[in-house]
């Protein structure tokens, strides 16, 4: 049989299953800017600064559309139009009707994988609360 996340539309996939999809990269959470004109978005190497350093996932995670407002939850309905997401990104992967890349934990079966393919974003970002002019930050590393 295939695996759950071929078979299951994401409409209908379980709390457990939906969160097993984020491979924890942290893309997500560098701040980017929008060209509004074309909707290229640009990273930057600056995180949030609730990113847990070590682990790539929010410190605090329950709260986290409390503490920034602008951090959006994903829910089928806001991955309607993922363009903002990286390429990687199991939910917008799927959203689009692609599949998992061969370097996802669930299809790796090691969460390791994904800072050995150079897709976490650990060890070469600075925190929101030490950066300054976002514009200074910009990177190209971001797939
Ligand atoms: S970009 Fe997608 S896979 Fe990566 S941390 Fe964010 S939600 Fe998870």
């Amino acid at each position: 049989m295939p695996p759950f996340w071929i078979r299951i539309p994401l409409e209908r996939m379980t709390r457990e299953q939906w969160e097993s999809l984020c491979d924890g990269c942290a893309k997500c959470c560098l701040h980017k800017l929008e060209d509004t004109d074309t909707r290229e978005i640009h990273y930057t190497n600056v995180i949030c600064r609730y990113l847990d350093p070590y682990s790539g996932r929010c410190s605090d995670y329950a709260n986290r559309s409390r503490r920034v407002p602008n951090c959006i939850t994903l829910t089928p309905k806001t991955l309607d139009d993922p363009y903002w997401l990286p390429e990687t990104c199991a939910y917008r992967r799927l959203a689009e009707g692609r599949p998992l890349p061969e370097w996802h934990p669930l299809v790796s079966g090691d969460p390791g994988s994904v800072t050995r393919a150079g897709h976490s974003v650990l060890g070469r970002v600075v925190t929101d609360a030490e950066a300054d002019d976002l514009e200074l930050h910009l990177i190209d590393w971001v797939r």
